[in-house]
């Protein structure tokens, strides 16, 4: 990848051919048609509040630098803005929209055409600080992540969005990360984070290609429409739903991608499952309740996944030091376990780190984590018992 500083364009360049999408709020074009201000994977304009424009402003009329911008060049020769969209959208609205909004100047109201022929030399003459970068997606992308961009930094997959544009990239934004689409409320059950800023866009893309996000976009990056996409996306929400009664928070985020290549082969009954899924939430031994899902879906094996609360320090003490002064007395060991073998350890008394706690009757078993179902035992057994 190449980078080439840029200092001789103006705000005047910029803003030569500037157009404005009044109907999505975007800036469009500029630098007489060579630049891409707002490219599809940018963020709609947000500065338009009558203050970070006007602080954009403002900054110009001072002499203040705006800071860096970041330009991509692409093959074709254009221009596309990867940071600074929305300084150049402000700067621009001002100076050929004049009517847009207005600052104030010496305590009085000023639109740029009210300015005077200095004030205006002053913002068009503002020379700029561009970086044009060349070279293959993953550079770019790459390269953006490592520098500290100023402003809100891009979020991955805006990176991505970024570096594989091109026809998919504008299909996928349509459907995935528009907050108007009829299903996102559905959708944002199971994704987490903000359809604006990529989120369930990345977590299709995620699901779909099993975690290679970058390799399935560099894939399928010229392609004419989403179809593998959305097929992908839409068969893993209508799995959960078929699957899962319950909507709470706990479901939100999981990786229902990878659950869903794992278990969407198997048949579930949709009432047991609500049912389970209500038990354990009530459960308050299950600390866990994210993991309520998973542990269902692979059969109520896995007993990690609940997180069981664990004893307490001055439970475990206790129990230790009653199990200690009884095995004295006995001349026996202080592992139950090991006061049962014949070895060395038989009588061997265990220092108190040198044990850990179990459950005498497991959790799954119905048993509770407090001193009358917690037995102190030897490392080498208490492992030995937890793997079986
Ligand atoms: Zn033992």
């Amino acid at each position: 990848m190449t980078t080439t500083l840029h200092t001789e364009w103006t705000v005047g360049d910029i803003c030569k051919g500037f157009l404005y999408d009044k109907n999505e709020d975007k800036g469009l074009f500029g630098l007489g048609g060579k630049l891409i201000i707002q490219p599809e994977y940018q963020r709609n304009y947000i500065y338009g509040d009558g203050k970070k424009d006007v602080a954009v402003v403002d900054s110009l009329l001072k002499g203040y630098p705006l800071g860096l911008i970041y330009f991509v060049k692409n093959a074709d020769g254009m221009y596309e803005v990867l940071d600074g969209q929305q300084r150049i959208t402000s700067f621009a609205r001002f100076v050929n929209m004049s009517w847009k909004f207005p600052v104030v100047r010496n305590g009085k109201t000023h639109y740029f055409n009210s300015l005077s022929p200095d004030e205006q030399k002053k913002i068009t003459e503002s020379p700029l600080t561009i970086y044009v970068c060349e070279g293959e997606p993953s550079e770019i992308q790459e390269w953006f992540e490592t520098i500290n961009i100023a402003g809100v930094p891009l979020v991955r997959q805006e990176l991505r969005n970024a570096s594989y544009h091109g026809s998919f990239v504008t299909l996928a934004r349509a459907r995935f990360s528009n907050t108007g689409n009829a299903n996102m409320t559905r959708w944002k059950t199971y994704v987490r984070g903000d359809p604006k800023r990529q989120a369930v866009l990345e977590t299709a893309l995620d699901w779909v290609s099993g975690g290679d996000i970058d390799g399935y976009m560099a894939l399928h990056r010229h392609d004419g429409d989403i179809e593998g996409l959305t097929r992908h996306f839409d068969a893993v929400i209508d799995w959960i739903d078929a699957v899962f009664e319950y909507t709470g928070k706990e479901v939100c985020g999981l990786d229902w991608g990878r659950l869903y290549r794992a278990y969407h082969g198997k048949a579930y009954n949709r009432e047991d499952v609500a049912r389970r899924v209500e038990q354990l939430l009530g459960d308050p031994q299950v600390t866990d309740a994210r993991g309520i899902f998973e542990y269902i879906l692979g059969g109520e094996q896995d007993t990690k996944l609940l997180n069981i609360r664990v004893f307490d320090d001055r439970t475990k003490k206790a129990v230790w030091q009653a199990q200690t002064n009884a095995a004295k007395a006995a001349n026996k060991s202080n592992c139950p376990l090991c006061a049962l073998e014949s070895g060395n350890n038989a009588r061997r008394l265990y220092k108190f780190g040198e044990m850990d706690a179990d459950h005498v009757t497991a959790w799954s078993r119905g048993g509770m984590t407090d001193a009358s179902n917690c037995q102190m035992l030897c490392k080498t057994h208490n492992r030995a018992k937890g793997n079986r």
